[in-house]
């Protein structure tokens, strides 16, 4: 016999839970909402903790997001087991909660490395507001040993950049150490990547690229005195954050024998339904879903994703289920120096073919990904309504003729 019941619980206290409990509330829906997050906060705005929130532009309080009266909140608390078939979740406070409906958002944790020196203080990642406050204090505390306010950045993805930028506006001399051969070129190609690297450099980011990271050189107090890459260079540094990729958290959807799918994410129909269970539902970093644009199933690690999720899986608890059929939308701010936009379904498939618009020259333009002449991305620095047009397109999925999209 469960403690108590609640019509919905919500699994996560991330931008999915958030949305989901908003949207069921503007639906009109009647039920008692609980949702259960294990982090310290209530829910919260997670993009500032690279940005604002980091370089203590932002408080604590501004990051936190409004939610109905009406919705329970428990923070600190953990869901450490679900059992699907009986609708009854295990709480870390020991109190057992059945539910009609749960939403599982569990979000994401980040991809540790195991190198040498992987103990050493002054070793970052980050996920969430405390990382943040280590890794300003650290920035801020002058952690730079003998090196002179040098810091390495792991990764020359969006948070990669975001981070060399924050930290140089707080008075490091940042490295980026990434695989890539520019930054950003996984996500926005190599063209544009070098543009965004170019940015980054006139402001003071070095970059060291095609290359791993080969491990952590510590000085006699335990403390990061260098990185090592994998060309045998030690870039001198008295902090390092690592910003190598996230990994979705589906340990309690494994315990609860949920399905797992190719990404890594659970796995859920077009409407979120988790597969094979009734009354389930998942949603943000860690749902993998099967989408009609992508052609597949896909997952996505986007807070503007995560948020449509949640109101997707919203109105299929309250009674609507319909297909979860928004394009993917993501934007990065690297400092005040640059802000991109960017939608797209490109997936592993990748693309192409890219059509620039505007021009790079004079830091306003967009570029257009194409696989097979289907628009599956675009990119845009400063020209955000030609997004507007590759929504269409990508919904749209024609092939375009060979003259069609010609930069202007
Ligand atoms: C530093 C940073 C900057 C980012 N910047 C951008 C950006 O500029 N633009 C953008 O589009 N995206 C950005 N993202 C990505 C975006 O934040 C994520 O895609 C989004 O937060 C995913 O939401 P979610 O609800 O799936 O999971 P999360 O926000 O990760 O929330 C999941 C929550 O569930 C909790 N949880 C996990 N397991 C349990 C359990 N068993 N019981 C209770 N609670 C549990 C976790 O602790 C976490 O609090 C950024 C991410 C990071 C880390």
């Amino acid at each position: 016999m469960a403690d108590r019941h609640v019509d919905v619980l919500l699994v996560g206290g991330g931008a999915a839970s958030h949305a989901c409990a908003v949207a069921l509330r503007e639906r009109g829906f009647p039920g008692s909402v609980l949702l259960v997050g294990r982090e310290l906060d209530p829910p919260y705005d997670r993009p500032p903790c690279s940005k604002e929130y980091l370089r203590g532009e932002r408080s604590r309080d501004a990051t936190y997001l409004a939610l109905p009266d009406d919705v329970e909140v428990l923070t600190r608390t953990s869901v450490l087991r679900l059992d699907p078939a009986a609708r009854v979740a295990r709480l870390s406070s020991k109190a057992e909660v059945s539910f009609e409906h749960a939403l599982l958002a569990t979000g994401a944790n980040v991809r540790r490395l195991a190198v040498d020196g992987a103990q050493l203080d002054g070793i970052h990642y980050l996920r969430a507001l405390g990382n943040a406050d280590a890794i300003r204090e650290d920035a801020l505390g002058g952690a730079s040993g003998g090196t002179g306010g040098a810091a390495v950045v792991v990764g020359g993805s969006y948070l990669g950049t975001e981070l060399a930028a924050s930290l140089t506006l707080m008075g490091k001399r940042v490295t980026v150490l990434m695989q890539e051969d520019v930054a950003l070129q996984r996500a926005y190609g190599r063209q544009a990547g070098a543009w965004f690297q170019a940015l980054l450099e006139d402001h003071g980011v070095r970059f060291v690229g095609g290359c791993d990271l080969a491990g952590f050189v510590g000085d006699a107090e335990g403390r990061l005195a260098a990185v090592r890459t994998s060309r045998g260079e030690e870039l001198p540094a008295g902090m390092a954050v690592v910003a190598a990729g996230a990994v979705p958290d589906v340990m309690l959807a494994k315990a609860a024998g949920l399905d797992i799918g190719a990404t890594g994410g659970v796995r859920c129909d077009a409407a979120l339904r988790v597969a094979g269970v009734e009354g389930l539902w998942a949603g943000g970093d860690m749902c993998e879903w099967d989408s009609a644009l992508h052609g597949g199933p896909a997952r996505v690690e986007h807070w503007e994703v995560a948020s449509a999720h949640g109101r997707t899986a919203a109105a299929g608890i309250a009674g609507a289920p319909a297909p979860h059929a928004e394009v993917p939308y993501f934007w990065s701010d690297v400092a005040d120096w640059v802000s991109s936009e960017y939608v797209g379904v490109v997936g592993a498939g990748g693309w192409d073919e890219e059509v620039v618009r505007g021009s790079l020259d004079e830091g306003v333009f967009s570029v257009f990904q194409l696989r097979g002449r289907r628009v599956v991305g675009a990119l845009s620095v400063r020209r955000g309504a030609d997004l507007d047009e590759a929504r269409r397109l990508i919904v749209a999925g024609g092939q375009l003729p060979p003259d069609a999209l010609p930069g202007t």
